[in-house]
């Protein structure tokens, strides 16, 4: 799958990331995480960063017109030139307009999206326990607990929960999350490629999934312009 940009959609706490990552590592093509690329254009006090940090500081959002020139001037970059994979963009129907208008006929676009439900996403984030000392080291209560209560198997550091990890505070996330991007969904829905990928599984299968999905459509849309190249993958 070259020339292809993948658009990875999912609420907060759905293995995004993790899906992100590893699809972007067998494809060849870079993980572009908008929270990074705002990081990074912060810390190097580029003039975007500069103009982003202005509105942060303020406790304003970041306007779409921002976020999307910054995604642009990323993409624009050598290492995408073959494609990458998208991951927290587009968060608003105005986001997904501009990505239309800037992809145009230079690119094919799949658009995944993984779906799990709010119960699920609660009970995830609600027993999640996270490593002082390093926090790649994800523990959780019921589907992953560590061998002796509240101590990382892989250091021995002590383990934390998130305050912002309370059922209450993860619904409420999840309902900003949820009508923020409902007319994104919407909206590729309607253009008819929305690739529903079922994320309440262990992140194994989500990814077999997720690259099932992805090699159907690529192989539907091969066939849609007549290339005879099907099962030469
Ligand atoms: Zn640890």
């Amino acid at each position: 799958m070259i020339d292809q940009v993948v658009i990875l959609l999912g609420p907060p706490g759905s293995g995004k990331g993790t899906q992100a990552r590893r699809l972007s590592a067998d494809l060849g093509v870079p993980h572009v995480a908008t929270g990074e690329m705002f990081r990074s254009n912060v810390e190097d006090d580029t003039e975007l960063g500069r103009r982003a940090r202005g509105f942060m500081e303020s406790g304003r959002l970041v306007p779409d017109e921002l976020v999307t020139e910054m995604l642009f001037v990323r993409v624009a970059a050598e290492d995408c030139s073959c494609g990458y994979v998208l991951d927290g963009f587009p968060r608003t129907l105005g986001q997904a307009e501009a990505l239309d208008r800037g992809i145009e006929g230079r690119w094919g676009a799949s658009v995944a999206s993984l779906e799990v439900p709010d119960a699920a996403l609660v009970e995830r984030a609600s027993g999640r326990l996270l490593c002082r000392n390093d926090g790649n080291h994800i523990y959780h209560a019921s589907f992953s607990p560590p061998a002796s209560e509240g101590i990382c198997d892989q250091c021995g550091g002590e383990l934390y929960r998130r305050e912002d990890d309370v059922p209450e505070v993860v619904a409420a996330r999840l309902g900003v999350y949820r009508e923020q991007t409902a007319p994104v969904l919407e909206h590729y829905a309607q253009a008819g490629h929305l690739l529903g990928v079922n994320g309440d599984q262990a992140p194994d299968e989500v990814y077999r999934t997720l690259r099932a999905a992805l090699e159907g459509e690529s192989r539907e849309n091969s066939a849609l312009e007549g290339s005879t190249t099907e099962g030469g993958e």
